[in-house]
């Protein structure tokens, strides 16, 4: 179900996602508060999408947010489009402050998947902060792919912020900023890391493999 906000909700735990794609049936999965990292073009979006189907938990996508604000229009859409279209982050406060909002909604507070957020050392930090001791973060999964298949998936996905340049700083700037995390949530024991090369049944399997119990 999409909300006007580009908030995506899934109150009702779709089992039959999770039976198919990975066989494991309806036992328990590990962590409800889920982060998944990886490359642009890994298939973040679309694993995080599927499992947050499966098992009943809001899809907290930054980009999703960022776009719906570009599609209504509003003042933080036309500052975020240039920067977007550019391939660089959207400043670290405003989509702080959005996270900050979006996980503070009742429905988040038995367990949420951040996708695209965080992006930076100042992001990871504020959302500790934001989940405090009370709710921390459970599992973070990276999801892996190797470059030249990521550059693939992204000219063939056509997204108006997908221009060959666009692409290229992406990928630089989660090289500088967002792949740093992948440490940063290792060294607290977080961190799993999933292979993302496969169709999107398959790595689902291996994603919801990875959170079963
Ligand atoms: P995504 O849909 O996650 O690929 O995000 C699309 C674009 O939105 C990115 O290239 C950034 O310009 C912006 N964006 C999304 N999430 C963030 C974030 N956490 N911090 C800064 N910019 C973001």
């Amino acid at each position: 179900m999409q909300t006007a906000r580009g908030v995506t909700r899934h109150p009702t735990p779709d089992h039959g996602i999770t039976d198919r794609a990975s066989g494991i049936g309806h036992r328990a999965l590990m962590g409800r508060r889920l982060l998944m990292l990886g490359p642009p073009g890994a298939g973040k979006g679309t694993q995080a999408e599927m499992l947050c189907r499966a098992i009943g938990i809001p899809h907290v996508s930054t980009g999703m947010m960022l776009r719906d604000h570009v599609e209504r229009g509003t003042d933080l859409g036309a500052r975020a489009k240039e920067i977007m279209d550019a391939g660089d982050l959207v400043p670290d406060d405003i989509v702080i402050a959005m996270v900050e909002e979006r996980l503070s909604a009742e429905d988040a507070v038995c367990g949420f998947l951040l996708d695209g957020f965080p992006r930076t050392r100042a992001q990871a930090e504020a959302l500790d902060h934001v989940l405090g001791s009370d709710r921390p973060l459970e599992v973070v999964i990276n999801l892996m792919a190797p470059e030249e298949e990521v550059l693939q998936r992204i000219l063939a996905r056509g997204r108006s912020d997908d221009t060959e340049e666009a692409v290229r700083t992406r990928i630089a700037v989660y090289g500088e900023q967002t792949a740093p995390l992948i440490e940063f949530y290792e060294a607290r024991g977080l961190l799993t890391q999933v292979d993302g090369v496969g169709g999107i049944d398959a790595v689902l399997a291996r994603v919801v493999a990875v959170l079963a119990a």
